[in-house]
């Protein structure tokens, strides 16, 4: 039969293994566990056989409390986490976390731990969370987190957060802060144009394809070298650097796909060592725009299929890649990624997404991946 022992109380160097050898030779582990939260200990042992007196006596000794108990007793076993729930805001505020912890408590759920993975630019703390799936938490969260502006994202346990992953990430609005096509449009001078034909998009009356084609065809005639200019204006989103270097350094493949063009985003692409891209290519004639994109164009459905294509080349399966955007046209590589993060999105893209950021920062996206800032630090 095995015997439970857990010591709780102030830590000091040397404590595990005093209190480890006196159980005596040769004891058989079957379990182990040991936790130290602002300098107090928790140590839990379970083993075959224990002489009570000796390890009660020492437990005085080093001041800990013990709790012994046999395995027939209503031991608690290690309960196996279901879901990861993250929750980032600016400033963490109490109230926030108790209105979590109660609807993960009403749906049956037990937080089996709580750890702050960053404090800088956003203070982001991860849950482990057992006995309630990540789908039903993901749905009793999302209306909470627009309340309380905190960024609560939920992931299945079963996704394995070790190793490398690909990372797929829009461009325009996700991984820098313009529309480049409004940024070709002030160069060209025919903004109101194409501001027309993104109202009309954005009401439905045109699909991606149908309004892309519409707005390139308003800079024909325009001079290359206007591109060149939109190239050093382009903006990138804070934290895009910093993302790109981390994942960079942690052996992950990253692609930029994109519904805009190839001559903006591929540079963008060298800039910060991004391994692939995808992105439409303004055709040119004599020194001048024609009006036209290279076929085929890279809309919705493209952008899925780069992913696909990407995550196939460097060997990923679907369920090791994420992809990270802010538009509708995002939404299917959004939903076939095996992590799919909404940026600073659409409400219905946040809907459609596993995760939603709204913090302004794209490295806040290293939260949502298990790394936390002190090893971001460890890395710069
Ligand atoms: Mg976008």
């Amino acid at each position: 039969m095995n015997t439970t022992l857990t010591f709780t109380g102030w830590d000091r160097p040397g404590i595990t293994a005093q209190l480890l050898s006196a159980l005596g030779e040769a004891i058989p582990v079957h379990d182990i566990e040991q936790l130290v939260v602002q300098g107090r200990l928790v140590l839990s042992v379970a083993v075959e056989s224990v002489n009570v007196d000796v390890v009660s006596s020492l437990a005085a000794d080093l001041g800990l409390a013990i709790d012994i108990r046999d395995e027939c007793d209503d031991v608690v076993d290690r309960r196996s986490a279901s879901a990861l729930v993250v929750l980032m805001a600016h400033q963490l505020q109490a109230s926030h976390v108790a209105l979590i912890a109660e609807q993960i408590a009403g749906l049956g759920g037990n937080i089996e731990r709580i750890v702050r993975t960053a404090d800088y630019p956003v203070t982001a703390v991860e849950m482990t969370v057992s006995s309630v799936p990540a789908s039903a938490l993901k749905q009793a969260l999302a209306p909470v987190s627009t309340r309380l502006s905190v960024d609560v994202a939920v992931q299945s346990a079963t996704i394995i957060r070790q190793g490398a992953r690909l990372v797929v990430m829009d461009v325009d609005s996700t991984l820098i802060q313009d529309e480049v096509i409004d940024l070709l449009a002030q160069e060209a001078g025919c903004q109101a144009a194409v501001a027309e034909v993104t109202e009309r998009a954005m009401a439905g009356e045109l699909d991606f394809e149908q309004s892309l084609r519409q707005r390139v065809s308003a800079l024909q005639g325009t001079p290359v070298a206007a591109i060149e200019s939109v190239r050093s204006r382009v903006r990138l989103t804070p934290g895009a650097r910093t993302l790109c270097r981390v994942l960079n350094s942690l052996g992950y493949r990253l692609a930029l796909v994109s519904g805009g063009f190839a001559e903006i985003v591929g540079p963008l692409a060298e800039e910060l060592g991004v391994h692939r891209f995808r992105a439409n290519t303004l055709e040119v004639a004599d020194g001048r725009l024609t009006g036209r994109v290279v076929p085929p164009v890279v809309d919705r459905a493209g952008k899925a299929r780069a992913l696909r294509e990407f995550a196939g080349e460097f060997g990923f399966a679907l369920s090791r890649t994420v992809a990270i955007g802010d538009g509708a046209n995002d939404l299917d590589m959004i939903e076939a990624a095996g992590l799919g993060i909404a940026f600073n999105a659409k409400p219905a893209v946040a809907a459609a997404a596993d995760a939603s950021v709204t913090a302004p920062y794209l490295d806040s996206v290293l939260y949502l991946l298990g790394i936390s800032r002190e090893q971001v630090e460890a890395l710069s």
